[in-house]
């Protein structure tokens, strides 16, 4: 169980939850997407009804709807499962303070799906509120999406406090898996200048693979579709397979 988070917004946490996930799926492995962001961004990318009344995680941590009553197939992706997120999910942040377990609602509801998936993919909303606080309870790992920019590191301490705060006392088996570059523009020196900052700071952690800059990946979600559907071809496409390859490997060496 994976945790795409990073409180910034903009920085490519939904576009890689979707296509990883896509990716994922397109070679063999069942894999849901948690949708935890009110924006709903995740849920439109995988072309799951998200508006009016249907049943959300909203309700899955606030009324303790099972989860398996909100999660749907996605459509001509065998394999690929969405639990969407509608705009009530903005009233989950407070209405959970006032909740018994508030920080362990979506672990609680995850461990009693007892769906066979091989890997579950949460995005996360861009902030570090108790919606971030339930996916890093629930997850064995966080994925981090950094994007090749002007203070691409801004704000990350913060993040990275989180995950050991939660550590320490609520999810000792969390860690902090894996860090992919996003949005990379082999033209500017800036990109390959963060590019090395990032891997000289994290190591291994850092995808080999880098997401590069690529308008079919911000396409693609406006046809309900991950980019490997949309444009297969596409350096997008390509490079999220590579990811989601390197994904896989990791998680059979670990
Ligand atoms: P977040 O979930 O962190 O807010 P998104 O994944 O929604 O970020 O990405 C923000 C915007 O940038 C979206 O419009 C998305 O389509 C676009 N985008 C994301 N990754 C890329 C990329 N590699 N190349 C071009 N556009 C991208
Ligand atoms: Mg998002």
């Amino acid at each position: 169980m994976i945790a795409v988070a990073n409180q910034k917004g903009g920085v490519g946490k939904t576009t890689t939850s979707v296509n990883i996930a896509a990716a994922l799926s397109m070679n063999g492995q069942r894999v849901l997407v948690v949708d935890l962001d009110p924006q709903g961004n995740a849920s439109t990318a995988l072309a799951t009804e998200h508006r009016g009344d249907v049943p959300d995680v909203y309700q899955v941590l606030v009324d303790d709807l099972p989860m398996a009553d909100i999660v749907k197939q996605v459509p001509d992706m065998p394999g690929l499962y969405c639990a969407p997120a509608t705009i009530d999910l903005a009233g989950a942040e407070i209405e959970l303070v006032s909740l018994v377990a508030r920080e362990a609602r979506l672990r609680r509801a995850l461990t009693a799906y007892e769906a066979e998936l091989d890997y579950i993919i949460i995005d996360c909303p861009p902030s570090l509120g108790l919606l971030t606080v339930n996916a890093l309870v629930a997850a064995e790992e966080v994925m981090i999406p950094i994007q090749c920019e002007y203070y691409a590191l801004e704000g990350l301490g913060q993040l990275l406090r989180n995950v050991d705060l939660i550590k320490a006392h609520l999810n000792p088996t969390l860690r902090l898996s894996t860090i992919v570059l996003t949005m990379y523009d082999g033209r500017t020196r800036l990109a390959s200048q963060v590019a090395e900052e990032v891997r000289a700071h994290f190591g291994d952690t850092v995808l080999n693979t880098v997401i590069p800059r690529s308008v079919r990946l911000s396409e693609a979600p406006s046809y309900g579709q991950s980019v490997m559907t949309y444009d297969p071809g596409s350096s997008g496409a390509m490079a999220y397979m590579d990811a989601a390859r390197e994904i896989a490997h990791r998680a059979a060496t670990v």
